[in-house]
């Protein structure tokens, strides 16, 4: 599999839209890996992770096909991950279709919610511009090619947020943002599933803070959760982990961070990296 990061900061970019802080000005300054846009991704050039407000310029940097992806598996409706507004730029009066494939959206029901009322709303459903498809944790669920199972993540309880395991069939892959330290409920599923991952990409939005558990990871805690991901059976040494989705808060800008994470054997996310695993 291939996944490509197009966005790789938290909620507020990075440089933070607004911010004055010492991160963001070093950020604006030093530019290049220090610049991160808000969280999304894609797997083999088909499979979209999230559809956050900037992801217009994702498709204008990256050059990505939008006329062609047709499965797009939500996290959550926080709106660096989710901004449904644009969806109304695949109605009629704004996207011309030549065919009649919708893109599907896939998310908990709070995402489907919000996607239906825009579905509604702007007769997407006309052409099959968008269906919406909801999706529960330890249901697996299959989008294109791909084996998909969302599991709970530790992060605004109230929007059923999830992770996803995706899989396609040679390689598996796990996509934790935005969470803190699974439920023990996850740990234990974990544990029975019998899965190895070949990638992890792990929440870091604490950087170089300390103790984050609860909602996010900052880079000690990212270690546990390795560790406890290492004692379910589903990972080991061969297993790649890669922090992401940054928060100016953290401190430490892409170089400090790489040299940090290295440490402890992490790659580092930035907007445009590309993995294979
Ligand atoms: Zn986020
Ligand atoms: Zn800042
Ligand atoms: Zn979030």
């Amino acid at each position: 599999m291939k996944l490509q990061y197009l966005g790789t900061a938290a909620a507020e970019g990075f440089p933070g839209i607004f911010c004055a802080c010492k991160a963001c000005e070093n950020a604006r300054k030093k530019g290049g890996k220090n610049i991160r846009t808000r969280s999304q991704a894609i797997i083999n050039d088909e499979l979209l992770i999230d559809f956050p407000a900037d992801t217009y310029f994702h498709v204008l940097t990256y050059g990505l096909d939008f006329k062609k992806i047709r499965h797009c598996i939500i996290t959550h409706p926080h709106s660096d991950h989710f901004y449904p507004a644009d969806f109304e730029m695949r109605e009629a009066a704004y996207a011309v279709v030549t065919d009649n494939i919708p893109l599907t959206i896939y998310g908990t029901e709070t995402v489907k919610k919000e996607t239906d009322k825009m579905i509604n709303e702007y007769n997407l459903s006309n052409e099959a511009r968008i269906e919406s498809v909801l999706v529960k944790p330890f249901s697996e669920f299959t989008a294109g090619k791909y084996r998909i199972t969302p599991l709970p993540a530790n992060h605004a309880a109230e929007l059923q947020p999830v992770v996803y395991i995706i899989s396609d069939g040679i390689s598996t892959m796990l996509y934790a943002h935005d969470t803190g330290i699974f439920e023990d409920n996850v740990w234990s599923w974990l544990s029975e599933s019998g899965i190895k991952f070949n990638f992890v990409s792990v929440d870091c939005t604490g950087g170089m803070l300390t103790g984050w558990r609860s909602g996010h990871l900052g880079l000690d805690t990212c270690r546990e959760f390795r560790d406890m991901l290492e004692n379910t059976g589903t990972a080991d040494s061969g297993t790649v982990f890669c922090l992401n989705h940054f928060s100016h808060n953290g401190i430490a800008d892409y170089d400090k961070m790489l040299t940090e994470a290295a440490k402890y054997g992490f790659d580092v996310s930035y907007d445009g990296k590309t993995v294979h695993f």
